[in-house]
């Protein structure tokens, strides 16, 4: 399961660009936006993306992390909630394993 997960996450990660994530709620100049985790007003946060690798950090909170972290922490959803949504925007099919995993954790959250 694990394995299938990572895999998943690697290509979600490749297929969503982060900068044109954060573009829909900040503007972006030279890699900084501002965060929308602290909700600060300056552009402290920085944005990039390598090589198909997404990467934030603030200076302010110290968020930090790829596209699918700083959507768990903008939208405050859980971390299958996002894989969830991405996977189906994209039309990526989630591994049956995977999605008895987020079958298990939707009813212990329940
Ligand atoms: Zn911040």
């Amino acid at each position: 399961m694990q394995r299938e997960l990572i895999k998943l996450v690697s290509k979600l990660e490749k297929r969503f660009n982060i900068i044109k994530y954060v573009k829909s709620f900040s503007k972006v100049k030279n890699g900084w936006a501002t965060c929308p985790i602290h909700a600060g007003d300056e552009p402290l946060m920085f944005v990039e993306r390598i090589d198909g690798f997404n990467f934030f950090i603030c200076g302010v909170c110290r968020s930090n992390g790829g596209l699918i972290a700083l959507q768990m922490l903008h939208l405050n959803q859980s971390f299958y909630e996002v894989i969830e949504r991405l996977a189906a925007e994209a039309n990526i099919e989630i591994p049956a394993s995977i999605k008895e995993e987020i079958e298990i954790y939707k009813s212990r959250k329940k």
